[in-house]
């Protein structure tokens, strides 16, 4: 199910430019327009849910699946020498768009 609202959905349907680095039927990749790393980017599902705990079946197979994509995304990406994921889940940890979507971060030792 696609948002009209939700800046990510928006992003899917090609109504908001993004500099894309993979896509398939399950997920499109895109550098995030405030990279926190000299690499980042951001795995989206292609199904708009917003929390980890809100995800049905359907969403759970999408996260599972982007989860163990990610490595092949990554390393075509420059992150052979590693990289951190990050999920942000609730106002606590600062998430800004309710989309479910996952940081892919490096290109450089990160600081903890
Ligand atoms: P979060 O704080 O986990 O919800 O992450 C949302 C991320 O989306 C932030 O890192 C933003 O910089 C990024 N972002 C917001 N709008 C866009 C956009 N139009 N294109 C690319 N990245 C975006
Ligand atoms: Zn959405």
């Amino acid at each position: 199910m696609i948002e009209n609202n939700c800046v990510f959905c928006k992003i899917l349907k090609g109504e908001i430019p993004s500099v894309k680095v993979f896509e398939d039927d399950k997920m499109l990749v895109f550098k995030d327009i405030e990279p926190k790393a000299k690499v980042h980017l951001l795995a989206v599902a292609k199904d708009h849910f917003k929390l980890l705990e809100e995800a049905d079946e359907k969403g759970r197979g999408l996260v599972s699946y982007m989860l163990f994509k990610i490595p092949q995304i990554a390393k075509e990406n420059g992150l052979e020498n590693g990289y951190r994921l990050v999920i942000n889940q609730g106002d606590d940890a600062g998430q800004t768009v309710f989309h479910l979507h996952i940081h892919i971060l490096g290109g450089e030792t990160l600081p903890w």
